[in-house]
């Protein structure tokens, strides 16, 4: 692996939310100063092809990307703040796969994004 490219996984895997691509420079950018965007851009594609990462659009304009965890997680996201909360449902997971089996098919992938706002406690 090069140099940048070690850089911007060590990145990656320190990271506990979901950057996109700005803000990976940004990260990579504080360890090596001479990492450029297109650096990043070309590296992410690399890894999301490689399955080391999983890309995600949270329809905020732009891609979001984590490392392929070791246990499943849906998200949920706070469409006032932006911020992206994940969750797993043993209901859900099972759930789809009982949808999947109805309509003739064995689930072997699936995406799950919730859109909400906060519920305010005081009122
Ligand atoms: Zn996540």
């Amino acid at each position: 692996m090069t140099e940048p490219r070690r850089v911007i996984a060590r990145v990656l895997s320190q990271a506990t939310d979901h950057p996109d691509a700005e803000e990976l420079h940004r990260r990579a950018n504080a360890h090596d100063s001479s990492i450029s965007l297109a650096t990043v851009y070309r590296t992410v594609k690399l890894f999301e092809d490689a399955g080391i990462i999983q890309a995600h659009d949270f329809r905020d304009g732009r891609a979001r990307y984590e490392e392929v965890p070791d246990e499943h997680h849906d998200h949920l996201i706070n469409v006032k703040t932006g911020e992206v909360v994940e969750f797993h449902s043993d209901e859900i997971e099972k759930l789809q796969e009982e949808i999947a089996k109805r309509l003739g098919f064995r689930l072997v992938d699936h995406r799950l994004e919730l859109y909400g706002v906060p519920v305010k406690e005081d009122d």
